[in-house]
């Protein structure tokens, strides 16, 4: 990915480009009726257990997730997107605010809702495919079973024929997408994911990303994904809701126009209405809420 070239200079300031629509997180309501996730007035605090002193990570926050659409949630290192994804997830519980799924609030992890995290987290011992059944074996799914669907979405993954190989035999490309075979075996409703390609290769990056984007059009999740790259998120995302710091919440909501079954980098790349978005979303991440973009030089 590119990710110099998009540094450069913004020159489009005016009007959002083609087919961008912009919202704010209150106004994206339109999408309460069908909404598999709604998050209202989230405010999540981090208390020191010892000290008692309280950081204020997200604030205020409102946001809804559609069931069958893949929500890309963009901003700065530090804005509280991890922290947000962690109360989605039931690590975190809300200081105030409610988040509900399916009309019921998450109160805890549940296996309807799979994490993947940036650290691969697979088990050194066990081999890939012992890996991607692994959930699936804590749930008490018979061996042979859990092992036919964990081949699945290990072959989904691209990963034929190394069933058998251990971690430490795989590149940081393919042990991400065993993380990826394990989450999506477990067959959740929802995959929330945390900058999961932030530590591989920039290639590798750009394979993984185009190979999500056709499994989440075959497997119709909901997928609600944390980064900081504006052009992995414009590449994922139906839409963008872009966080704004201190403490976080969501500054605005943006449609992706572009069709996801034809998202590749070298078609993206040759979009102008593609380097336009990228252009557009770097100066909203990149400008405090308070100073309006025109004077942001
Ligand atoms: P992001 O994912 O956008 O990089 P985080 O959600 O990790 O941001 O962090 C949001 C804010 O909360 C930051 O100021 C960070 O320092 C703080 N923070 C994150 N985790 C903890 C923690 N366990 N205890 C206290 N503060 C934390």
């Amino acid at each position: 990915m590119a990710e110099t070239s998009a540094l450069k200079q913004s020159p489009h300031r005016g009007p959002l480009a083609r087919g961008e629509r912009e919202s704010s997180g209150r106004e994206a309501g339109e999408r309460r009726r069908d909404a598999k996730i709604v998050i209202d007035d989230l405010t999540l605090d981090y208390v020191n257990q010892e000290t008692g002193a309280s950081h204020r990570a997200v604030e205020h926050l409102d946001l809804r997730v559609a069931g069958d659409e893949f929500l890309c949630v963009l901003g700065p290192s530090g804005c509280g997107k991890s922290t947000l994804l962690s109360a989605i997830a039931g690590f975190l519980r809300p200081t105030h605010g409610t988040i509900v799924m399916d009309g019921r609030p998450i109160t805890g992890p549940g296996a309807e809702r799979g994490v993947v995290f940036q650290e691969y987290a697979l088990l050194p011992w066990m081999t890939v495919l012992d890996n991607a059944a692994l959930g699936l074996k804590l749930r008490g799914m018979p061996k042979k079973e859990r092992y036919a669907q964990a081949r699945r979405f290990l072959a989904i993954a691209n990963l034929h024929g190394a069933e058998h190989k251990y971690p430490h035999e795989l590149s940081g490309g393919m042990k991400q997408r065993v993380a990826v075979a394990r989450t999506l075996a477990n067959a959740p409703e929802v995959m929330l994911m945390d900058e999961p390609f932030a530590a591989v290769d920039a290639q590798t990056r750009m394979v993984l990303q185009e190979e999500l984007c056709r499994i989440s059009l075959r497997s119709r999740l909901t997928v609600l994904f944390i980064t900081h790259s504006v052009e992995e998120a414009i590449f994922l995302g139906d839409r963008v809701a872009v966080m704004s710091p201190g403490p976080g919440r969501i500054r605005t909501i943006v449609d992706v126009p572009f069709a996801r079954d034809a998202r590749t980098w070298s078609a993206l790349n040759a979009d102008p209405a593609f380097n336009a978005m990228r252009d557009r979303l770097l100066d909203l991440v990149r400008t405090p809420q308070s100073q309006p973009l025109e004077a942001h030089a």
